[in-house]
């Protein structure tokens, strides 16, 4: 299938989602996640309309966008990898929404980036639901503390929270507990729901999904 074609079948489903779970559907974004996909695909994205964008390496968004960038004036682009201290700067410079905010060194660093740029992107703190060892992410029961101290030691602009749920675990469970620490939190926004279960979490609340294969086929690497 065409990416036009897949990127409207998933508005549709979006939009299904949304009214299945009493919401505008307005209040969904699609960010569709091009890691690994070649210029002319994303390039073909753009031209169908997407606007919103997720990528998770530095590197590989320095090479890619400059060029897509002048294709897609409009473009935001957020940031869904996890992000080395020493990159930050790069990071500040080169991506609209950071969503991968997991650790105070990190918080520090960004804090002092977007100050010495002058350039404040809204953030999502990452939580690591499952507990894993293997995966970036506050613990659930250190959340409360550290949006505090994101929000008010270091003025950062926090918008929501992100999650990726274990592999084989029931997603809901995950989905709500993301949408339960937000809530007491004060925080607005939710990145969660990816190919596979962006419907699930469009009925727990997500106010991002961020959909690969769904729009541009199985990744190679
Ligand atoms: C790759 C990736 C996605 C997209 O996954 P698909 O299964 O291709 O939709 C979403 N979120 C993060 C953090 C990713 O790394």
């Amino acid at each position: 299938m065409k990416i036009s074609e897949n990127i409207r079948a998933v508005k549709a489903k979006i939009a299904t989602a949304a009214k299945d779970a009493e919401r505008d559907p307005v209040s969904v974004s699609l960010l569709a996640v091009s890691k690994t996909i070649a210029e002319e695909k994303i390039l073909e994205a753009i031209k169908a309309g997407q606007n919103k964008f997720g990528e998770n390496r530095v590197q590989e968004v320095e090479r890619k966008w400059p060029a897509l960038r002048e294709a897609g004036a409009s473009v935001e682009l957020h940031l869904i990898g996890a992000l080395q201290t020493n990159k930050t700067r790069t990071a500040v410079a080169l991506f609209d929404v950071i969503e991968t905010l997991d650790r105070l060194k990190l918080a520090y660093a960004l804090a002092r980036e977007m100050d010495r740029l002058d350039r404040r992107i809204p953030c999502f703190i990452q939580v690591n639901t499952g507990e894993e060892s293997q995966k970036s992410g506050v613990l659930p029961n250190e959340a409360d503390s550290f949006i505090d101290q994101c929000l008010h030691e270091l003025d950062l602009p926090v918008a929501g929270l992100m999650c990726i749920p274990p592999a084989n675990e029931e997603r809901s469970l995950h989905f709500a507990l993301l949408r339960k620490i937000a809530a007491r939190n004060g925080l607005p926004l939710l990145s969660m729901g990816m190919s596979a279960d962006y419907e699930c979490a469009i009925a727990f609340g997500a106010t991002h999904v961020r959909v690969g294969r769904a729009i541009f086929g199985e990744r190679i690497s």
